[in-house]
């Protein structure tokens, strides 16, 4: 019988802790429970994940008791969590507590057992067929059929324009692997952005499937995760933590539009579930399918050099044609109509055809509000934040001013707070805006808008579709919300209002999100029998993500990218670390960061080191805020740095440190 269990707990210190096991408990206690330990003055919950001879520490407490009989967490759970720890920056407990569901974290026992899936409840689902597989799609099939039937790890890249049958690939894999009893994964970006892909899953393999999204209460996302555990669900579909589902044997995972960045958990433990999902792959010895039209930098980099294996669906189902794609150049409009234009004329034009064929449009632009840009023309000040360096936002419907990074409101302003002159203009655009344009411009159409501020009700987003669907609204106005995964056949005309919101933001991923965004956007054009078109409004016009998303030409943008990432070094030529030092004093702050990037550059060997730098927002929520930046080619030795330094180092009180290991925005 061992002495000490060691035990796991979700507090951001990088030790496991040791504790007594009494002799009551010494025949039950195993590895992977959830057990009660006491912790300074409090009783928390911990993960026992191994046992010892020895304690490192003399006064040891006592294990309190056992919360499960079975263990909550596998070996493997622990293998995948024990990873995460080392790659991403955080405790072992914490890593924990992102793999097991929010209901059970405070340690209750398990919640009823009443269990109805969330996808049953569809009542009466038609099991629906599938389609025979195309040549390219039988040789994708092929690929990743053979390494389930092998047990072998590999990750493929399956690179497929939009609609060219990579859904119905992920159907036929993930029915082949049910066909030998294992189970499957399928990871989308976000559940409520992409119904119709959920709405396929169930009516093909019924009440098999598990659904998991945020949106589920804890109860009923524990309901689902039992389910799974108990092999009553065979298929899990959900965003990021579906990753974590309790499967034993699975045959395949699954990652719909990998390039997308909500993959990345943006809290602790700020994991990737791309490359979680590749280390599980691995500990299952199972296929990986990353499927995208717009791989990510580090996917096709990847590919490339044959740590991936590529394969391509290179034609749409039918044959159907892309979509052509205009490109508008803004300052030609501006120059001969003497005024700033929202809409060109060819964009105009093309709505109003659209509408007398009786045919539907997408108005695309990413950017919420009615105006975007409030500034004084006499003096020249700008209104902004009170807490955030951020411009306020105008917001028609509420009459508000708001920050859309802290969410503070004011009242809108006809005078100026600093010279007292009347002469405040509210300038930029956002969707809020192109909606009232468009409707005084086609005073009959039918029009709707999606954007976070239209859906924050339950059941808004549905209700926007399915009336957009039915033919009740026939433009759709809205953010990068609809510029994913919609299948609407009677779209034949997708206007993007301004290319160039993404591609302004500072950051090294700004021209290839503009790249995806074009191309997932344009994709929504011509999905049906009518050909679609795209005009693309833009001041950049000769901008290489614009240029080769209007040709649908994702490896000339890949080398143009692949380029500058290498100059500049950049993922995939190195992974980065991004270090965040904020106060409320920007004196403190800034000395603060100083110090930190001294002592890391006095340990660093391999690494390079960057700054300290104001981060692009540099005061949010009234703390300052900089950046310290690693690069280097391990991730883990940069954690193991990290952990030296951090642990020594004397923070003064009041400041903050996080840690973002393959950050996905400055
Ligand atoms: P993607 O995921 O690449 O956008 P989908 O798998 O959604 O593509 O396929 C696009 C459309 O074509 C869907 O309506 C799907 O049902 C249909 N489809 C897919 N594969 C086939 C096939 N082999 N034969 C006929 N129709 C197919
Ligand atoms: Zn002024
Ligand atoms: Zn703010």
């Amino acid at each position: 019988m061992p002495k000490f269990a060691q035990v796991a707990i979700a507090l951001p210190m990088d030790r496991i802790f040791h504790y007594r096991i009494p002799e009551n408990i010494s025949s039950e206690i195993a590895i992977g429970q959830r057990v009660f330990v006491p912790f300074t003055n409090r009783r928390v919950v911990g993960y026992v994940v191994g046992f010892s001879e020895e304690a490192e520490v003399k006064e040891v407490k006592d294990i309190e008791g056992i919360i499960d009989k079975d263990p909550l967490l596998t070996e493997e759970m622990l293998k995948l969590t024990k990873w995460i720890k080392d790659t991403y920056f955080c405790s072992w407990g914490e890593a924990i507590e992102a793999a097991i569901p929010s209901g059970i974290k405070k340690g209750k026992k398990e919640l009823g057992t009443r269990i109805k899936g969330v996808a049953a409840q569809a009542e009466d689902f038609l099991i629906t067929g599938k389609h025979k597989p195309t040549e390219e799609q039988s040789k994708a099939l092929k690929s990743v059929i053979d390494t389930i039937d092998k047990k072998e790890y590999v990750t493929f890249l399956l690179h497929g324009i939009t609609s060219s049958g990579k859904t119905e690939v992920y159907l036929q894999a993930i029915d082949h692997a049910l066909n030998k009893d294992r189970q499957a994964i399928m990871l989308v970006p976000e559940i409520s952005l992409t119904p119709q892909t959920v709405e396929r899953f169930v009516s093909r393999f019924g009440d098999k499937v598990a659904v998991i999204h945020s949106k589920l209460t804890p109860a009923k996302k524990f309901l689902e995760w039992k389910r799974i555990k108990d092999g009553k669900a065979s298929i899990v579909v959900g965003a990021r933590s579906a990753i974590f589902s309790p499967m034993n044997n699975l045959g395949v995972i699954i990652i719909d539009e990998e390039h997308e960045t909500t993959y990345k958990q943006d809290d602790v433990p700020r994991y990737h579930a791309r490359d979680v999902a590749e280390e599980r792959a691995k500990l299952n010895n199972c296929p990986l399918i990353l499927g995208t039209a717009t791989p990510s930098l580090e996917s096709f980099y990847k590919a490339k050099h044959g740590e991936y294996k590529l394969v391509r669906l290179t034609k749409r189902i039918d044959d159907r044609l892309l979509p052509k794609v205009k490109i508008v150049d803004m300052r030609m409009e501006l120059a001969t109509r003497k005024k700033i234009a929202i809409f060109s004329k060819v964009l105009l034009d093309a709505i109003e055809n659209t509408l007398k064929k009786g045919k539907q449009a997408i108005i695309f632009l990413n950017r919420r509000g009615f105006s975007t840009f409030i500034s004084c023309k006499s003096c020249g000040l700008v209104l902004k934040c009170k807490r955030c360096d951020t411009v306020l936002v105008y917001h028609f419907e509420e009459k508000k001013l708001i920050c859309h990074y802290c969410g503070y409101t004011q009242e809108p302003q006809d005078i100026c707070p600093k010279c007292k002159s009347g002469y405040i203009k509210y300038l930029g655009l956002g969707t809020e805006r192109v909606e009232s344009e468009i409707s005084r411009q086609f005073a009959q159409a039918h029009i709707s808008r999606m954007d976070s501020d239209t859906t924050t009700k339950a059941g808004s987003h549905d209700r926007i579709l399915g009336e957009f669907k039915s033919g009740q609204t026939s433009l759709l106005v809205g953010t990068q919300m609809i510029a994913k995964g919609l299948d609407f056949p009677e779209v034949t005309l997708v206007g993007v209002v301004s290319a160039d919101v993404t591609l302004n933001i500072p950051d090294f991923r700004s021209s290839e999100r503009t790249f995806n965004l074009l191309t997932q956007v344009a994709g929504r054009a011509g999905r049906g029998e009518h050909a679609g078109e795209v005009i693309v409004q833009t001041y950049a016009p000769g901008h290489y993500s614009i240029l080769t998303a209007a040709k649908h030409d994702y490896e000339k943008f890949y080398e143009e990218e692949i380029k500058s990432r290498k100059e500049l070094l950049f993922p995939p030529f190195v992974n980065l670390v991004k270090i965040t030092v904020r106060a409320r004093n920007d004196e403190l702050t800034l000395k603060t960061a100083q110090n930190l990037a001294d002592l890391i550059r006095g340990e660093d060997k391999e690494a390079k080191v960057a700054g300290p730098a104001p981060a692009p927002i540099s005061r949010m929520r009234g703390y300052f805020r900089y950046n310290i930046l690693l690069k280097g080619k391990d991730r883990t030795a940069m954690c193991a740095l990290l952990r030296k330094v951090l642990g020594s180092f004397r923070k003064p009180h009041g400041v903050l440190i996080a840690v973002d290991v393959d950050p996905i925005s400055m």
